[in-house]
C-alpha cells in the first residue's frame, strides 16, 4: 500500500515514469505533486510542516492546476 507523503494515509502514486518527483492522489490532501528537489527535505519535516508546505503549494497553484510542492514551499 502506498502512503500519502503528507498525511500517511492510504493514497495513490500517480507519478508518470519520466516524472522527476511524486504525483499523489490522496482523499485527505487531494491531488498534488512534489518536485524531485523537494522530496527529501519534505520527508524530514514533521506532520505540521508537511501540511504547511501543502497549504503553501495550494495557495501558489493557479486555478485548475494541481498544487506542486517545491523547495519554495518548505
Ligand atoms: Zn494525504
Amino acid at each position: 500500500m502506498y502512503q500519502c507523503p503528507i498525511c500517511r494515509r492510504a493514497a495513490t502514486n500517480n507519478s508518470p515514469p519520466d516524472f522527476d518527483g511524486i504525483s499523489v492522489k490522496c482523499l485527505e490532501c487531494d491531488d498534488y505533486e512534489i518536485s524531485g528537489t523537494a522530496v527529501d527535505e519534505l520527508m524530514r519535516l514533521e506532520l505540521a510542516g508537511r501540511l504547511d508546505a501543502l497549504q503553501k503549494a495550494k495557495r501558489f497553484a493557479l486555478p485548475g492546476t494541481k498544487p506542486s510542492i517545491t523547495t519554495i514551499c518548505l
